[in-house]
């Protein structure tokens, strides 16, 4: 017998209707604006990869290791609808040969990702993502650079009052100790941590900084923070990064209790960053920019720096 009642959409994907079309256009043509205004040049990539380069990118990070959509196509094939862009455009970067023009490599997309998390208010299991990537150099000013293109889209898109959290993760010669650190402090605490986070205190301490359920906050403010133990590099590269953006006049905290997730593994010398807007945070959006070194296929070291910004719900 056929069916009757109407086939609703899948749960935690929506549609956005025409009444809402002129504030998503605003979104993302100004994200493609501020983008070449900056000199990064747009790409496209696709939606669908192999689940294996998504997991080589991102193996320790939530989207990755739970909340990935990932299947076996027609032909046995395993893939994934992609949760974040970056693994893709650097498969890109060296796949489409632009590891051998001019470096750094400025590229933007603006596109749909894909996340199996349990769908919550302004959160969606299809969402939109602007994701910034300066590719092939280390320099801080990349670094302030890609923070600063973000600030601006922000500000385009008529978010005010947004303070930046700037924070590093160290790099391979500074980061362990901070790690036995973090978990010496936290052993002692482990009893009262909710229970992913007493699974997280060995494998990935710096989630324990990230978590948001309420009986882990109480231990967040002793935590030894990592900015205090980097080592002359990484705490060079941070204060450059630091002054370029304060010279340009951007308002900056600099001792968050929190770490980006999936900037954990890789990247020996990074900053990552936060822009909230101040008192209504994630209700807006989510925005989050990391750098990474990625080991090219050549067997050089490349540097790459990237900036996403999630839009998790449209203001209503
Ligand atoms: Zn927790
Ligand atoms: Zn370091």
């Amino acid at each position: 017998m056929a069916r009757t009642e109407p086939i609703k959409a899948v749960r935690g994907v929506r549609d956005i209707l025409p009444a809402e079309m002129p504030l998503w256009r605003a979104a993302q043509q100004g994200a493609a604006e501020v983008g070449r205004r900056f000199g990064y040049e747009e790409i496209i990539t696709p939606i669908l990869e192999h689940a294996e380069l998504i997991e080589r990118v991102g193996e320790d990070t939530d989207a990755v290791a739970k909340e990935l959509y990932r299947f076996d196509d027609r032909g046995g094939r395993n893939l994934a609808l992609r949760p974040e862009a970056t693994a893709g455009v650097v498969r890109a970067y060296f796949e489409g040969g632009l590891n051998q023009g001019p470096q750094p490599s400025r590229l933007y997309l603006f596109g749909p990702m894909f996340r199996y998390d349990r769908p919550q208010k302004g959160r969606y299991r299809q969402f939109f993502q602007f994701n910034v990537e300066a590719i092939g150099s280390a320099a801080a000013g990349l670094d302030a650079e890609v923070i600063e293109l973000a600030s601006e889209w922000l500000h385009q898109v008529g978010l005010q009052d947004l303070r930046l959290e700037l924070n590093s993760i160290g790099d391979g010669k500074c980061r362990p100790a901070y790690l036995e650190r973090l978990k010496a402090y936290y052993r002692p605490l482990k009893s009262q941590l909710h229970g992913d986070c007493q699974l997280r205190l060995e494998r990935n301490p710096l989630r324990l900084l990230d978590c948001k359920v309420p009986q882990c906050q109480p231990f967040k403010a002793d935590a030894p923070r990592i900015t205090d133990h980097l080592c002359d590099e990484c705490a060079a590269h941070w204060a450059a990064v630091r002054r370029l953006l304060e010279g340009a006049g951007i308002d900056i905290s600099t001792t968050p209790t929190w770490c980006a997730a999936s900037t954990t593994t890789r990247a020996p010398c990074s900053s990552s960053i936060r822009v909230a807007q101040k008192g209504n945070r994630t209700r807006w959006l989510r925005e989050d920019a990391m750098t990474g070194w990625r080991k090219p296929r050549a067997g050089r070291r490349h540097r790459a720096s990237d900036s996403r910004v999630a839009w998790i719900a449209s203001p209503s």
